[in-house]
């Protein structure tokens, strides 16, 4: 059973019942409990991007526990999350933040919240078209596209090289037997 919220002084979070339905909504999407954390910050304390993000892990549990919905789905730091899992690794409550940090990222898309970061985005969207499309993915091609799309085409144009060279990058695909049994799970709604 999920134990009560509470402020890092150990006092009780007073929630209210937005910031109840959506940590419950959150809490079964992610199949953790939202409700458990009491804001010791020691996911932002281990997270690598933690500077670089608006609120970084602890706020965003915050954000959900006081139901601040739209400003949940519309930050930067649900997006620069790498799920890296350093923050479900060191949480004392064992919240696994990087599955909520899914969660919230599957349910901007579902409603059409705007995106903090397109590039990443479109950088993930990428990635998932070569499993698509192999099974597995291609690194050049991924780049290629993403630089493509981004209209960055010279960006890291040396290091692409330096990588070809080196036998980091492929100019093939490597392709498992049966792509098509993988493409099922592309069906997705918010990919079309
Ligand atoms: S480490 Fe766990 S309990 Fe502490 S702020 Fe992060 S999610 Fe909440
Ligand atoms: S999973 Fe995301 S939020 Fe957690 S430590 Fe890694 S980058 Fe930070």
């Amino acid at each position: 059973m999920a134990q009560p919220a509470s402020d890092n002084s150990g006092r009780p979070l007073r929630l209210d019942p937005a910031g109840l339905r959506l940590a419950d909504r959150l809490s079964r999407l992610s199949r953790t409990q939202v409700r458990s954390c009491y804001q010791c910050r020691t996911c932002s304390g281990g997270c690598p991007f933690f500077a670089a993000m608006d609120y970084g892990p602890h706020g965003v549990m915050r954000l959900a526990l006081l139901g601040q919905r739209q400003e949940l789905l519309t930050c930067d730091t649900i997006w620069l999350c790498v799920g890296c899992h350093t923050c479900s690794a060191c949480c004392p409550m064992a919240i696994d933040v990087a599955a909520v940090m899914d969660a919230l990222r599957q349910m901007a898309l579902q409603e059409g919240a705007a995106v903090a970061e397109p590039g990443v985005l479109a950088f993930h969207r990428e990635v998932l078209r070569a499993i698509e499309s192999y099974g597995r993915t291609h690194k050049l091609e991924i780049m290629l596209r993403y630089k493509a799309g981004q209209r960055q085409w010279l960006k890291d144009f040396d290091l692409g090289l330096r990588m070809l060279a080196k036998r980091k990058l492929h100019l093939l695909p490597s392709r498992i037997k049966r792509p098509q049994t993988l493409r099922r799970l592309f069906r997705l709604p918010w990919r079309r």
